[in-house]
């Protein structure tokens, strides 16, 4: 029986090359499995799928009957609409527990480290299986990301030395200069529209039965994007609207000032401004330091809800 292996909604680059490279894993393992995933690919998976061959994994959504595993998330806000229909045979994953349940008994592999193909890099350790040099070059570059290149609070030594490894078997030297290209990629706006920008790594979270959605646009120079706060804001408002949302919050991250400016709507202000301790004005803030949306964004937001 063919089993899916896909990641969370507006995948980000973990998502799909951790769906690719698990489903090989398992294959050559004997398990039948495919990589799909739940919507359009950003700029910086094309990259990493066009640097090294890739091929995109097809595009899925519903799930009712099929057998599956999940990587890069455990929340059902992010799941297709049909997952409690599908049997979940396993979970990799590197963020919160979420509220993902099964009937049956699962395979997890979930670490606080920081990335899903560091964890998947173990996995084909742990069964003595060789990477092909096409997917060490995928999951490197995923690692990459998901760690801004070393520089998130979320990277591990574990990621480091399996971005190493990995380095290794795709045969690239610099895996820096790399990861800067990949950003530069991540970086390109031109022809985005705010909908677009918006919802590229967007996420929404139940805290307590309160519908809060959290996007993050991670860039080499956030001040591209001056000109189109105003449309941003727009956006949000739609997007708070169409999701019954609590609060939006979008992270314009600068990964070379290593900082986050934050735009915010909410029904109540305060508990953004007590998550954070900081004062919020024309509904924006700067966060001095914080990248990484999973250990410095959701972990004080969730508490007030
Ligand atoms: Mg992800
Ligand atoms: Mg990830
Ligand atoms: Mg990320």
């Amino acid at each position: 029986m063919l089993t899916y292996i896909f990641g969370h909604t507006n995948p980000d680059s973990d998502s799909i090359v951790g769906a690719i490279s698990l489903a090989h894993l398992k294959n050559q393992l004997g398990e039948e499995c495919v990589a799909t995933r739940q919507g359009e690919i950003s700029p910086e998976t094309e990259f990493i799928l066009n640097k090294f061959g890739g091929t995109l994994p097809e595009l899925k959504t519903s799930y009712a009957g099929e057998s599956v595993y999940l990587v890069d998330f455990s929340d059902i806000a992010q799941a297709p609409k049909d997952i409690k229909e599908a049997t979940i045979l396993g979970i990799v994953d590197h963020h919160k527990l979420g509220d993902i349940t099964t009937d049956t008994p699962l395979e997890c592999w979930i670490r606080p480290i920081g990335c899903t193909n560091t964890i998947i890099k173990e996995m084909y350790d742990y069964h003595k299986i060789e990477i092909p040099k096409d997917i060490a070059g995928m999951m490197m570059c995923a690692i990459l990301s998901d760690t801004v290149i070393f520089k998130s609070p979320t990277c591990t030594k574990v990621d480091t030395k399996a971005v190493k490894e990995l380095a290794e078997i795709c045969g690239i030297e610099d895996y820096k200069a790399l990861g800067m290209e990949m950003f530069i990629a991540k970086s390109q706006i031109d022809g985005a529209t705010a909908r677009d920008l918006n919802t590229r790594d967007y996420k929404e979270f139940d805290m307590n039965d309160t519908k809060v959605g959290i996007g993050q646009l991670e860039m080499i120079d956030i001040s591209v994007l001056d000109s189109r706060i105003d449309e941003l804001f727009a956006d949000m408002k739609l997007l708070k609207e169409e999701g019954n949302l609590h609060t939006i919050v979008i992270l314009l991250t600068d990964i070379m000032k290593e900082g986050s400016q934050l735009l915010v709507l909410s029904d109540d202000m305060s508990k953004v401004e007590s998550a954070f301790n900081i004062k919020i004005e024309n509904n924006q803030a700067w966060l001095e330091g914080v990248l990484s949306r999973k250990k410095q964004v959701i972990p004080f937001l969730q508490p007030q809800f």
